[in-house]
């Protein structure tokens, strides 16, 4: 008998956790269980549809469902068909990994209006989770706010302000796609609510908003005259002062130059939205659209002996996807060390109706197939009910 280990969450901090214990215990049996019929959880429905490159470890990822005693387990949802406690009763050990997927509120008035998106939802949107199909009507959106100073600000500030031939190339889903390229964008604002020299963008992110197609990134020089905190651990100083250099390149942009402006707004908070516009503490700012991207809150881990918890979901949600490498793989050994404690139980298959990675390998097949047909990489199906029939050989 070998011991069993059940991960909830297919996504990146999950993966990592199963490919850290199959090199400490090669052969140990792993479900990867998730609630959707695809794995990859935020490689698929978070990292920004023209960042290919970052989803590109799900190659990684489909190579371990490919490893013997690995099972996935999609279209199974804890909480709905089973319970943890069944989970802990039936495996000799249980990974939560199951992210961060609700997002923040700032709690200022206004927050709930149609107009004001967490980032998240859309996100997700643009990449086709199943669960969000509907996106914000953009047929007159003009100016747009982004609230936030990290890395999805930039994520959500680019993907506006991208140009659709500048979007060929990605997955994002056609109804995103066309409503973006059809909306009539003028300005778009990336709000921070402190100065520059505690943003949290890393250095490519910031440095590839200075070269978008019909965008133009502009920043009052005045915001930049600022030192970084020397309090700051190394490689956050320098991180900063990069960020920093490229806002100070950006300030030498001239308005007017590209069709869109990308303004970086620093030192300004959401005090309240009202229909159309953005109370900050400096001010009123017209918006038709809000997408708040300040961090997500998550489901409460469950606790009890055997259960261990990785990623998101264990440390909140920071840190990129690599990250999740080294973070998995130190609660592997903890993992590990847990079980050589214990005998292997023989607990019952929970899980025989799930969508396994047979399923998810005729999904993909399909989705890269029509992709070829467009010259983009996939076309990602995001239909609950197609993906299940597809999934079922249909
Ligand atoms: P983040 O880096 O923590 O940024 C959150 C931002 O929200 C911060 O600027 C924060 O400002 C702001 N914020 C929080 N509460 C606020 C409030 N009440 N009012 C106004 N602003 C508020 O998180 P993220 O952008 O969600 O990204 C999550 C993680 O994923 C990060 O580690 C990020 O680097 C990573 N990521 C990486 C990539 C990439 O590598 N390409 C892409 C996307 C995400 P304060 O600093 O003032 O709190």
């Amino acid at each position: 008998m070998v011991h069993r280990v059940a991960i909830v969450g297919a996504g990146p901090s999950g993966f990592y956790a199963a490919d850290g214990l199959l090199r400490l215990q090669p052969g140990l049996r792993i479900d990867l269980i998730d609630r959707l019929p695809t794995p990859f959880g935020l490689v698929r429905a978070g990292v920004a549809p023209d960042h290919q490159g970052t989803k590109a470890v799900a190659r990684q990822f489909d190579r371990l469902l490919d490893q013997p005693g690995v099972r996935f387990a999609g279209n199974v949802e804890v909480g709905r068909d089973l319970g943890w406690e069944d989970l802990r009763q039936a495996y000799d050990a249980v990974i939560v990994a199951t992210g961060r997927v609700i997002d923040r509120k700032l709690g200022v008035p206004g927050e709930e209006l149609p107009f004001v998106w967490g980032s998240w939802k859309f996100v997700a949107w643009l990449n086709g989770h199943p669960d969000f199909r509907r996106g914000p009507d953009l047929g007159a959106v003009r100016r747009v706010a982004v609230i936030g100073n990290g890395n999805v600000a930039l994520d959500v500030a680019r993907v506006l302000a991208k140009s659709a031939e500048e979007m060929a190339k990605s997955d994002i889903v056609a109804e995103a796609d066309a409503a973006i390229a059809s909306a009539p964008l003028s300005d778009i604002w990336v709000i921070g609510r402190r100065g520059p020299q505690h943003a949290s963008f890393t250095g490519n992110e910031l440095a590839e908003m200075g070269r978008l197609g019909r965008a133009v990134a502009l920043v009052d020089p005045a915001s930049l005259d600022v030192e970084v905190p020397k309090t700051d651990p190394t490689p956050e100083r320098l991180r900063k002062m990069k960020n920093i250099e490229i806002l100070r390149s950006f300030a030498a942009n001239q308005p007017g130059s590209k069709p869109v402006a990308l303004h970086f707004l620093f030192n300004a908070a959401p005090v309240a939205f009202r229909p159309g516009e953005v109370e900050l503490t400096t001010g009123t700012l017209a918006a038709d659209l809000v997408v708040t991207c300040i961090g997500y809150d998550g489901i409460e881990v469950p606790k009890g002996e055997g259960v261990f918890a990785v990623g998101w979901a264990r440390r909140g949600p920071t840190g990129t996807i690599p990250t999740n490498r080294a973070d998995s793989h130190a609660v592997a050994q903890q993992v590990i060390a847990w079980l050589k404690e214990r005998d292997p139980k023989s607990g019952p298959d929970l899980l025989s109706r799930s969508v396994d990675a047979a399923g998810w390998q005729r999904i993909d097949k399909a989705e890269v197939a029509a992709g070829t047909a467009q010259g983009r990489p996939r076309v990602k199906f995001a239909d609950w009910q197609r993906l299940l029939d597809i999934a079922q050989g249909g």
